[in-house]
């Protein structure tokens, strides 16, 4: 273990320092930030939400590439969407829900999900982290983690550690520091189990077609009309988005972003037979969607070292399972303090 350096002391400390700021690590933020800990949460991107991130287009117009909607069917996430509900951050999207299962989109965009939950934490943003030191500090008989970013730049100190990026991001994280092998060979072993997509954002004149469509023997596996959900802008457009087929993507994920800018044209273009006036260019998801669901407990905690794992990539795969493995994680970081 290493001492703090003199050009280290600076560096800003937390109680707990959260890797990823998706939907698990955000729900994280929010929740420990209430019970009163200093809580910093870290993120390569711009901004917050990582799958559940919106595109800021002309103005304050923006729209979802990533995960449309998040359908809730567990008890704690309906009850997560309910309060969610009332703080005007959500709201369900009605032609979406069924009997056992309801869907909730952020408002006005997805990313106000994340960003609400962020609030009362320090957000660090286009900040990789790639490295773990642990260290000791003068007069603390416990250790504490140092992140150091892809420059090996000291970013921030914290006592405890949640890594919330989905499995490949985690394990190359994890495998930066020797103690952290049973976490790293849990990560390792989910790795592979990702679908990649791409996805484009297009307007049309307003149409009647569904807000909802998914094409059989397609490469397009859905068409989602983004200014069909609830409380976005009223325009004289229809904004659409576009997302692949994942065996489709998988033959094309190296292929010239215009290449496929031309053949999603083309196959929306046969599908719907209405004339795209605009269209931004093509997104590649590497990890989109997790498809193993082994129903393992859905979070990881390491009480030795103080580090957490949570994301969708331990609980269902999918949007719900990012909240429900945050929720669990934290219920069990107070149960054991
Ligand atoms: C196109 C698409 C369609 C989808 N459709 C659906 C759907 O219909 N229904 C559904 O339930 N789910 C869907 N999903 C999946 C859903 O979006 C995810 O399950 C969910 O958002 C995962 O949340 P998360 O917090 O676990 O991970 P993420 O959202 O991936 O968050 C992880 C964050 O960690 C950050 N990060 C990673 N490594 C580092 C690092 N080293 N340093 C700093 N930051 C780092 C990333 O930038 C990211 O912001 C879809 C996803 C995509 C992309």
């Amino acid at each position: 273990m290493n001492t703090l350096t003199a050009s280290q002391v600076h560096t800003p400390t937390f109680d707990i320092a959260i890797i990823g700021a998706g939907l698990a690590g955000s729900l994280c933020a929010h929740l420990l930030s209430q019970s009163g800990q200093s809580v910093c949460i870290i993120d390569k991107s711009r901004g917050s939400g990582g799958r559940a991130s919106s595109k800021r287009l002309d103005g304050d117009i923006s729209c979802d590439l990533g995960t449309p909607y998040v359908v809730a069917k567990h008890p704690d996430t309906l009850a997560l969407f309910a309060q969610l509900m009332e703080e005007h951050i959500v709201a369900p999207w009605k032609q979406l829900s069924n009997m056992g299962s309801q869907a909730f989109v952020g408002v006005p965009k997805m990313s106000a999900i994340t960003r609400h939950w962020i609030q009362n934490a320090k957000f660090i943003t286009s900040t990789r982290i790639h490295h773990l030191d642990q260290i000791s500090q003068q007069g603390d008989d416990q250790s504490s983690w140092l992140l150091r970013d892809d420059k090996y730049q000291p970013v921030v100190i914290a006592k405890k550690i949640i890594v919330a990026a989905p499995a490949p991001q985690a394990a190359s994280i994890l495998a930066s520091h020797d103690n952290l092998a049973v976490l790293l060979l849990r990560a390792n072993q989910a790795s592979a189990s990702y679908l990649s997509q791409w996805a484009m954002w297009l307007e049309t004149e307003q149409c009647d077609l569904n807000a909802l469509i998914e094409p059989k023997n397609s490469l397009i596996k859905r068409m989602i009309k983004d200014n069909y959900k609830p409380m976005r802008h009223n325009e004289k457009v229809d904004r659409w988005v576009i997302q692949t087929e994942p065996n489709w993507t998988k033959q094309n994920l190296d292929s010239d972003k215009e290449w496929i800018s031309q053949t999603l044209l083309q196959a929306f273009a046969e599908i719907t037979e209405h004339r795209v006036l605009k269209h931004g260019e093509p997104h590649r998801w590497f990890l989109s969607r997790f498809t193993e669901n082994k129903g393992n407990k859905c979070f990881v905690w390491s009480p030795e070292h103080n580090v957490g794992l949570a994301g969708d990539w331990l609980c269902q795969g999918d949007a719900e399972g990012a909240l429900l493995s945050a929720l669990s994680l934290v219920n069990h970081m107070k149960d054991s303090e």
